[in-house]
């Protein structure tokens, strides 16, 4: 008889992955088959599809049925899949006309063919989006999220009957309200304005936030860690759409945001506790569906960890590949799944393990082993990657009386027009924060004036070594940048190598 082809979406990691479903229908013994590695869940869905078509007034004809799903390799699960089954069989028994593949379908059927909505449709609608689908038709569930991908016509139905009536140009679907506006609260972290004293870490944090750097805290308990690392996020500027889709989609994904929520805007602050599982932290992939780890759920934020010496050895080997890639590969039987992981890293940690020994250290009881070992478990690889490390002291009374201190957006401001100068330095490189910027790249065309060069040059031969080199000379940009200058002075160098040290070297 007659073969129809219909796009549909799957979740597939982070993002969807286009499915071409195939229907043919050819004479011979009825029966129904899907070939095309289906979960059982999508092999159950040509029932749910022939009840729908049957209890909507159509026709499932008494034929031999063949639903192909490509590509073949990709195990599908869910039952997002339903609609462009059942939208293949009328194309395919010619009780629709046929359609082109910039229409894609998204939504599970009911055996009454009711249309219901399916997690991670805005995930689904970007990727449908990059794929050329113009037109996409989801249930009216699912059509606000879907609604904020520019660039598609989303049509949103409640029933199979309506499908159909839209199709035919005989209904144009459901009236959607747009979203409403997000309502992340920015000052639910607190402000800046709200610190009393630690000069030297506000400032560090201005420079991480311009540069991108990642950072460490060192300190004794209770002396502000948690409380300067939460207003942090307040000095980075907004998310734009791409990132806030991304943003969005993973926190949806992670059911930590409901569907139909507004696009999250500022940027995730993410601070899992030290006692938190590898599989929590990394992630983890079941029936091909990603579970956002702690990593993937600060991408395009903050990850904050508390305490750092504190987590499992394999949840801080797991973070070497997202801070060298900014992302994160999770691998299941037969499938790799690829995690966005692009966070700013804010580690703290207590200066030994019972938090004494700082400053003289006089109440420290901890051994010169026990001490070494505890920073060690931070050292290497990890802390390669932290520009910024610097020691909080406990604000002092006089400290304490004085007033408030600037505020987040006095500082966020002076932040946003660094970054600007750093944009444009960086305009055609691949990286468009100092933090990116490779130590070689900057040490051949971007070194600092004369004297800040002589004044690097003499702390490398005092022992600096390259790699702290390269830390010096990104956060010597960063500071030109926040006092708009167009390259590194010795001012610059030397505040750059006082905040490097902090404690672990
Ligand atoms: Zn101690």
């Amino acid at each position: 008889m007659s073969l129809a082809e219909v796009w549909g979406v799957v979740p597939a990691g982070i993002s969807g992955v286009m499915v071409k479903v195939e229907v043919d229908v050819a004479r011979g013994l009825p029966s129904v088959g899907v070939v095309g590695l289906a979960h059982t869940s999508v092999a159950e869905a040509r029932w749910r599809a022939r009840s729908a078509i049957v209890n909507s007034g159509f026709t499932w004809p008494n034929s031999r049925i063949t639903i192909g799903l490509s590509p073949a390799d990709l195990p599908k699960t869910g039952t997002s899949l339903d609609l462009p089954i059942a939208v293949g069989l009328l194309a395919a028994t010619s009780q629709i006309a046929k359609l082109g593949s910039n229409v894609s379908f998204i939504g599970e059927l009911g055996l009454d063919g009711a249309i219901k909505p399916v997690p991670g449709v805005l995930a689904a609608a970007i990727s449908a989006q990059r794929h050329g689908v113009s037109t996409f038709i989801v249930s009216a569930g699912n059509s606000r999220e879907a609604r904020e991908v520019e660039g598609l016509e989303v049509i949103a139905v409640t029933n199979l009957r309506q499908l159909i009536a839209v199709l035919r140009n005989e209904d144009a679907g459901e009236e959607v309200d747009q979203f409403p506006a997000m309502i992340d609260d920015a000052n639910a972290l607190g402000d800046f304005s709200e610190v009393r004293g630690h000069d030297v870490a506000r400032f560090a944090l201005e420079v991480a936030a311009a540069g991108g750097h990642h950072c460490s805290l060192l300190g004794e308990p209770g002396v502000g860690k948690t409380m300067l690392a939460q207003r942090f996020v307040s000095l980075l500027p907004e998310l734009n759409q791409q990132q806030a889709l991304d943003v969005t989609s993973v926190h949806a994904l992670a059911g930590r945001i409901e569907s139909g929520h507004g696009l999250l805007r500022r940027p995730p602050f993410i601070a899992p506790h030290h006692s938190i599982s590898a599989g929590a932290m990394l992630g983890s992939v079941r029936n091909g569906v990603l579970l956002p780890g702690a990593l993937t759920l600060a991408s395009e934020g903050v990850l904050f960890l508390d305490e750092a010496p504190e987590f499992d050895r394999p949840c801080l080997e797991g973070m070497r590949q997202p801070l060298e890639q900014g992302s994160l590969a999770l691998m299941r039987v037969g499938q790799t799944v690829i995690a966005p992981a692009r966070f700013q890293l804010i580690l703290a940690a207590n200066p030994c393990p019972c938090g004494q020994a700082i400053g003289r250290g006089d109440g420290c009881t901890c051994g010169a082993q026990q001490k070494r070992r505890y920073l060690q478990k931070l050292s290497g690889p990890l802390m390669d990657r932290i520009d910024i490390r610097i020691s909080l002291t406990r604000p002092t009374d006089a400290h304490l009386r004085m007033s408030a201190g600037e505020s987040s957006d006095v500082i966020a401001q002076r932040v946003l027009l660094a970054r600007d100068r750093a944009h444009v330095r960086w305009t055609n490189e691949s990286w468009n924060l100092n933090a990116q910027a490779p130590g070689s790249v900057l040490r051949s065309s971007y070194p600092p004036d004369a004297a800040g060069q002589g004044l690097l040059e003499r702390a490398e031969s005092r022992g600096l070594n390259p790699r702290g080199s390269d830390r010096v000379l990104r956060m010597a940009w960063t500071l030109a940048d926040l006092e708009a200058q167009d390259q590194p002075n010795n001012d610059h160098v030397a505040t750059a190598l006082s905040m490097r040290g902090g404690g672990f070297e």
